[in-house]
């Protein structure tokens, strides 16, 4: 979502003559998109503004903007720790950048802007186009989140869930295709809850976009296991542009770490959705989200979240060890201790790895569909994904990006896939 936010933010910027500079030393302003999901993310904002300082030492101080879940939570917090930073923008307040940039130019005040305006934020952003023109690109249709799991900030710093009007969405995803996206990735922090006046489901979006000529692919992330209604599951048959790969976050294995969560499902719930979900199609792939060491979690606890994951097979998934997030519940609790989180992260990473390369070896000298995303930089290979996002790294004489090739697997490591193309599909149709 960071990255929709950023490319927003740089077309409203626009409007008042910022443009992107690839070379640092020339830029005027410094805008920090932030992410607070974990204590990493936070300090890799304070060590950016490091180098910013380091870099402009002898030169014009640049305006530097702090936006996004950060600015939300630690907003006076950060103004006090690093005086170099100008202005905090929230994440439900960035359309006000144009105007806060030219008030900072006039009267040199500090800006604190960390307002929940979050339909504000649309009614503004829907008037100015959307400049994004990736093959793949993002599309927040909703933020927030209700759920109030108790590892999480979101609920904090995005506030409650909130649902983008459809047609404003539809207009666009139009907008992007004519700029040349062929997949949309619809967003939201928890995008499964998308509602639009108890009318418009994430399933209607799906469908909406199903029937838009040009668009490919159409993907959803992140949903909620609670929010994987019948409905939606059903758009995996019925809607032959939806990737038949999901991300779904389950966090742990074990019923009672859930519960501690405050996540709202158990592991029976979870796995009754993906049996449902291999019912409509049975080539569907899944990936999650798991927090290790999270407060509580014992052996066993950490046994049933191994246990879970062979049994679902999960692909291309995500792993921390718990980092706790001031003003969360679970921010109080005694910690796991971490030499032991650490051992338990790494076996689980190598058991998401070892699925990884089983999942890759079996497309060796297979053919498999690729949207073709660029042309590397060496000019003679292209890069593009699977229908399961896995990356593939090919060779041809005749592709485009924006298109889909039929590619010949010759080669895998860990991430990638490599192959050559036999065909360009749509030609040879
Ligand atoms: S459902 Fe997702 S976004 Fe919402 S509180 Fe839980 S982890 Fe955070």
């Amino acid at each position: 979502m960071n990255e929709y936010d950023s490319n927003r933010i740089y077309d409203l910027t626009s409007i008042i003559g910022y443009k992107k500079t690839h070379v640092k030393k020339d830029a005027d302003c410094f805008v920090l998109n932030t992410c607070h999901i974990r204590k990493k993310a936070t300090e890799k904002v304070y060590d950016e503004i490091g180098r910013v300082k380091k870099d402009f030492k002898n030169l014009k101080k640049p305006l530097v903007v702090v936006s996004g879940c950060v600015a939300q939570a630690e907003s006076e917090e950060m103004i006090k720790r690093e005086p170099y930073i100008d202005m905090v923008i929230g994440p439900q307040s960035y359309h006000k950048i144009g105007d806060l940039i030219l008030n900072y130019e006039r009267k040199k005040e500090k800006i604190n802007e960390t307002k929940f305006d979050v339909i504000g934020k649309f009614d503004e952003l829907k008037k100015i186009p959307n400049s994004q023109n990736k093959i793949s690109s993002y599309l927040t249709i909703q933020e927030g989140c209700d759920k109030f799991c108790h590892f999480c900030v979101v609920p904090y710093t995005r506030g409650p869930e909130y649902s983008r009007p459809f047609v404003q969405v539809v207009d666009e995803a139009k907008n992007l295709i004519s700029n040349g996206a062929r997949e949309i990735i619809l967003l939201g922090q928890n995008v499964n809850a998308y509602n639009y006046n108890k009318k418009y489901k994430l399933s209607s979006l799906i469908k909406a976009l199903n029937n838009i000529e040009n668009l490919k692919r159409i993907r959803f992330t992140t949903s909620h296991p609670k929010d994987m209604t019948d409905d939606l599951i059903d758009c995996y048959r019925d809607c032959e542009k939806l990737m038949p790969f999901l991300h779904l976050p389950i966090q742990s294995g074990s019923n009672k770490i859930l519960k501690l969560m405050n996540r709202k499902h158990d592991r029976e719930y979870y796995m009754s959705v993906v049996e449902k979900l291999n019912k409509v199609d049975k080539n569907i792939k899944i990936s999650s989200d798991f927090i290790v060491g999270y407060p509580g979690e014992t052996d066993r606890d950490f046994e049933d979240t191994m246990e879970l994951v062979e049994k679902v097979g999960f692909v291309n998934s995500y792993s921390f060890i718990f980092s706790p997030r001031p003003g969360t519940p679970a921010a109080v609790k005694k910690l796991t201790n971490l030499a032991e989180s650490e051992i338990r992260l790494k076996k689980l990473q190598n058991k998401l790895e070892n699925l990884r390369y089983r999942n890759n070896q079996k497309y060796l000298k297979q053919h498999c569909e690729v949207l073709i995303e660029n042309k590397l930089d060496n000019q003679e290979e292209f890069f593009g994904r699977t229908k399961y996002m896995t990356p593939v790294i090919f060779k041809s004489d005749n592709c485009k990006a924006g298109e889909l090739a039929n590619i010949k697997i010759t080669s895998f490591n860990q991430k990638n896939l490599f192959g050559i193309s036999k065909n360009n599909k749509e030609k040879a149709a």
